[in-house]
């Protein structure tokens, strides 16, 4: 156990942030020096205050199992080498849930039943960005290789994740993206300052170091057929992501300057990373109007401000959550809160139960105005509150339905789920023979945390079928939510 009384001396510090000011004008990481580091001087306090209480719920809080207690521990007696092995033990990429992962574990923290919880995911950072410094992290090449093979589609979170397991496990894995750069939507969606890009370029040449093929560029179900696939690798992990947006067909959808948000994002990502796009989608100078109030549209948020909108505004039909967890949503579960990020501390405006009528437009066919209208609990529009505001760049951010069918989907003729999803049986096999599926794609727009779950789960099943038995962990089967969606 960490120190017995340091939840009792010591109060719950999270890191300081750059100020607004000067986060505002470049594209790095919103914390001085990157957050691990920023860290350092508080955290085994901060670990301190883990009380090891007899059953975790941290653990049944956080989709990986990750091992939090004995980490704090391990922080707090300033033993990092063991703390970052176990942590990999349950993680395989500890830096981008550390810093992207809402942190369903804080939530589900004993002592935050009547006191403020332990900073987990502060303290899972900074173990990792430490172990980077440190110089101790590793390439785990296998011992043997098992002569079979895998084609891993798709390069996100959990691409990844079940390449890296089954590569350490000995088999031939090509991971394939039709991006030029893998990383998915860690690379092209999340924006630079919520995650430096180098931390997954650091974790790319780890996992070639091993013996992981990247082949990007190439689209599977386009430049390669889905038999092809199937005649060539002994198992595919279908981890494509669920990239098709919603859209929002009202009158004046067809406007010019409305745009979905993962066509604005990668385009901003890039330039920020000192691309040139031509035509690029940008905000400055323009009155911006962001439909959706997640994650997605606090990054639209954040981009558009530093790009140089002259007004932002946030839109969501879902009315203002509460700042005390309601009455429904009891500890130890995750529950929906009025959270303020990174990006709403520098600026723009959240408009709660709104809906959208219609989106006004100007002689040149380009968007001018949304006609707004309030609206109630059930979502119906409140009779005389309908109001115009200003916008030349509209952004939707409001979900996604699930994966790309045309293409590798129908080829494989993969069984799919009523949302579009596809469907996967308890040890992440598809209804085709040798084919797995891992993340967004079978779960539905989800989390980084669950993608890594996932993978890794997807990977043991995988190693299974290959070779009868595996030694590889599975956190998770598909249907678990650990007190959260
Ligand atoms: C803007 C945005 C911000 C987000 N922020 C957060 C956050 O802060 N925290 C969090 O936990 N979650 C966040 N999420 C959700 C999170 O990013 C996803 O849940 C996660 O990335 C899903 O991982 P995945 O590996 O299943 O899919 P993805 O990350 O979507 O990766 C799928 C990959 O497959 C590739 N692909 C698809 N089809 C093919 C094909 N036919 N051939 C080859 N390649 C193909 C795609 O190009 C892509 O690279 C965010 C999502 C978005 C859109
Ligand atoms: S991965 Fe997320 S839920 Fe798990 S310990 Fe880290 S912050 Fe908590």
């Amino acid at each position: 156990m960490a120190d017995p009384k340091g939840f009792l001396k010591h109060g719950r510090e999270v890191a300081g942030r750059r100020p607004v000011d000067e986060r505002v004008k470049d594209w790095d990481e919103v914390y001085p020096g990157g957050i691990g580091r920023a860290l350092l001087p508080i955290i085994q306090t901060q670990a301190s205050r883990c009380m090891d209480c007899g059953i975790p719920f941290c653990h049944s809080g956080c989709p990986l199992g990750n091992l939090i207690p004995e980490w704090n521990d391990l922080v707090y007696r300033d033993d990092w080498d063991s703390a970052i092995e176990r942590l990999h033990a349950t993680n395989n990429f500890p830096e981008f849930t550390g810093r992207l992962c809402p942190a369903p574990c804080e939530p589900a923290c004993v002592l935050g039943i009547n006191q403020d919880p332990v900073t987990i995911k502060n303290v899972e950072v900074a173990i990792i960005d430490r172990a980077w410094d440190d110089r101790n992290v590793k390439p785990q090449p296998p011992e043997w290789l098992s002569g079979k093979t895998v084609a891993v589609i798709g390069s996100g979170p959990a691409g990844l994740a079940a390449a890296q397991q089954l590569t350490r496990a000995g088999h031939t894995v090509a991971v394939y993206e039709r991006d030029d750069k893998p990383g998915g939507l860690l690379r092209y969606g999340i924006p630079e300052f919520k995650m430096e890009k180098s931390h997954v370029d650091r974790r790319i040449e780890q996992m070639r170091s091993e013996g992981t093929v990247f082949r990007t560029g190439i689209e599977a179900g386009v430049d390669i057929a889905a038999r092809s696939l199937k005649d060539r690798y002994d198992a595919v992990v279908l981890a494509i992501g669920a990239c098709e947006p919603r859209d929002l067909p009202v009158p004046g959808r067809e406007l010019g300057g409305i745009h979905q948000a993962m066509e604005f994002l990668p385009q901003a990502n890039r330039v920020a990373l000192g691309e040139q796009v031509e035509g690029q989608i940008v905000a400055e100078g323009k009155d911006v109007v962001i439909i959706g109030g997640g994650d997605t549209g606090a990054d639209c948020l954040g981009t558009s401000i530093r790009q140089g909108a002259r007004s932002i505004t946030q839109l969501e039909i879902m009315p203002r959550p509460g700042e005390e967890r309601p009455e429904g949503q009891p500890w130890p579960t995750y529950p929906m809160l009025f959270r303020v990020s990174s990006a709403h501390e520098e600026g723009g405006d959240r408009v709660y139960s709104i809906s959208t009528q219609q989106f006004l437009g100007d002689e040149d066919g380009q968007v001018r105005a949304l006609q707004l209208v309030e609206v109630d609990a059930g979502f119906q529009p409140i009779e005389g509150t309908e109001r115009e505001i200003p916008a030349q760049l509209v952004l939707l951010a409001m979900g996604f339905l699930g994966p790309q069918q045309p293409g590798l989907l129908e080829q494989f003729e993969v069984e799919l789920d009523q949302r579009g999803n596809v469907v996967r049986d308890s040890a992440y096999a598809t209804s085709v023979d040798g084919v797995f599926v891992a993340g967004d794609a079978g779960r539905g727009q989800s989390l980084i945390v669950w993608a890594i779950a996932e993978g890794r789960s997807a990977a043991a099943a995988v190693d299974r079928f290959l070779t009868g038995s595996t030694a590889l962990p599975a956190p998770i089967p598909p249907t678990a939510r650990p007190l959260m969606a």
